[in-house]
C-alpha cells in the first residue's frame, strides 16, 4: 500500500483505506482508482455469468476475492 505511507496529522483519513489522506482530502487518488477498478472487475464478473449461466454463488465468491485484495 504505497499510497498509503505518508502519515499527515490533522487531516482527512482515506474513505477507502483509512489512512490519512493529506490537507484537504478524503481519498488517495491511488485507492480511488483500485477501488474502481475492483468494482469494474465484480461488475464485469457478473455480467459475464449473467450472459454464460455462470453460478451466482461463484461470482459473489470472487468479488469477495476481489473486495479483499483492493
Ligand atoms: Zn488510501
Amino acid at each position: 500500500m504505497s499510497c498509503c505511507q505518508e502519515v499527515w496529522s490533522d487531516m482527512g483519513n482515506c474513505i477507502y483505506c483509512g489512512q490519512p489522506a493529506g490537507f484537504l482530502r478524503n481519498k488517495h487518488p491511488e485507492s480511488a482508482r483500485k477501488h474502481d477498478a475492483a468494482w469494474a472487475e465484480i461488475l464485469g464478473q457478473a455480467k459475464e455469468s449473467a450472459m454464460s449461466g455462470t453460478d451466482l454463488e461463484v461470482v459473489q465468491r470472487r468479488s469477495t476475492e476481489v473486495a479483499a485484495k483492493s
